[in-house]
């Protein structure tokens, strides 16, 4: 008898098992249904914030490194900076001692200021090149009216190769943002004159990491200033700027069926026989005035003439 009633409550308890065991089959499927596809979900978004969160590591290091690359670069310009002035400083001041020996008649030395306007061009590298092999000093004009790219090789922007006028210790002068001296251009407002003054000193200080373009070069010359000259002087006075014309016209602009090499030369070197010192105007863009300079520099140097970048003290220099 107590056999019998075991095995009754045996089956007793697998039936409520039964029961049991189905309703949990039926929860966890249906727990599998609803919850499987959203922790699918989850996991999708997970690897792909796990991808952001990689492309964004791999960008942050890029930015580092570039970040480096930028400092690296700006303490370069810093250093050339003040290795520029302090060697323009004493070169400077030996060039104004010279020009008044030689004003004073105590000198028999010349000085040649050789100028280039209307830069940069890609042929600036060809002369810097030159004049580094002949070790002369010189004068660059540069505006930015040929715009953000070289006009003789488009895929170099000009800002960059502001440096390299520094670097072989020539003079960088200012011959204004917009070069704009035809009707209603810089000569019409002393104003606009001024602000394109100040245009080309912001655009050589960023392009050089400080670099001041003190000296003043007219487009056209001063004569294009008309009855404005006197107050466009007195402006550029009051913000601490000087300025030059030239005392020779190589005729390098007279026109591309005129100026030649042999042109070129005879200009200079006839001029030359008169003044001790000069400053000779010359473009940038003149391939005649590369094909010149050689001869020019060797004739020159001949005459006892040296070769002096152009200063604010000079006495050539207008104040
Ligand atoms: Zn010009």
């Amino acid at each position: 008898m107590a056999e019998t009633e075991r095995t009754d409550r045996r089956i007793k308890i697998s039936k409520a098992g039964l029961i049991a065991a189905a309703l949990l089959a039926c929860a966890i499927l249906a727990a599998t249904v609803f919850t499987v596809p959203r922790f699918a979900g989850v996991f999708k978004e997970y690897r792909g914030l796990r991808q952001s969160y990689k492309t964004a590591q791999k960008e942050l290091t890029a930015a580092e490194k570039a970040n480096a690359g930028l400092s690296q670069k700006v303490k370069e310009m810093t250093k050339m900076k003040t290795d520029s002035e302090k060697l323009s400083k004493q070169v400077f001041e030996l060039a104004a001692k010279t020009e008044q020996d030689i004003v004073d008649g105590k000198s028999n030395k010349k000085i040649c200021y050789i100028t280039l306007d209307d830069g940069p061009y890609k042929r600036g590298q060809d002369f810097l090149e030159l004049f580094r092999k002949y070790d002369v000093k010189a004068t660059f004009f540069l505006t930015t009216a040929n715009g953000d790219l070289l006009p003789d090789q488009a895929d170099i922007s000009a800002s960059s190769v502001y440096p390299d006028y520094l670097r072989y210790g020539h003079t960088i002068g200012n011959h204004t943002y917009s070069h704009d001296y035809g009707d209603g251009g810089l000569y019409s407002d002393t104003g606009a004159f001024m602000k394109s003054v100040e245009d080309q000193t912001n655009f050589t200080e960023e392009a050089t990491g400080g670099y001041v373009p003190r000296i003043v070069r007219f487009p056209g010359g001063s004569g294009m200033a008309g009855s404005r000259l006197d107050e466009i002087e007195d402006s550029l006075r009051e913000r601490g700027y000087t300025w030059v014309d030239w005392t020779v016209d190589s005729g390098d602009s007279w026109g591309t069926d005129v100026a030649n090499a042999t042109l070129i030369k005879s200009n200079v070197l006839d001029a030359s026989k008169e003044q001790d010192i000069m400053v000779v105007l010359f473009h940038e863009w003149s391939e005649p005035t590369l094909e010149a300079m050689p001869d020019i520099i060797d004739s020159l140097r001949g005459s006892g003439y040296i070769f002096l970048p152009l200063f604010p003290e000079s006495v050539m220099v207008s104040k």
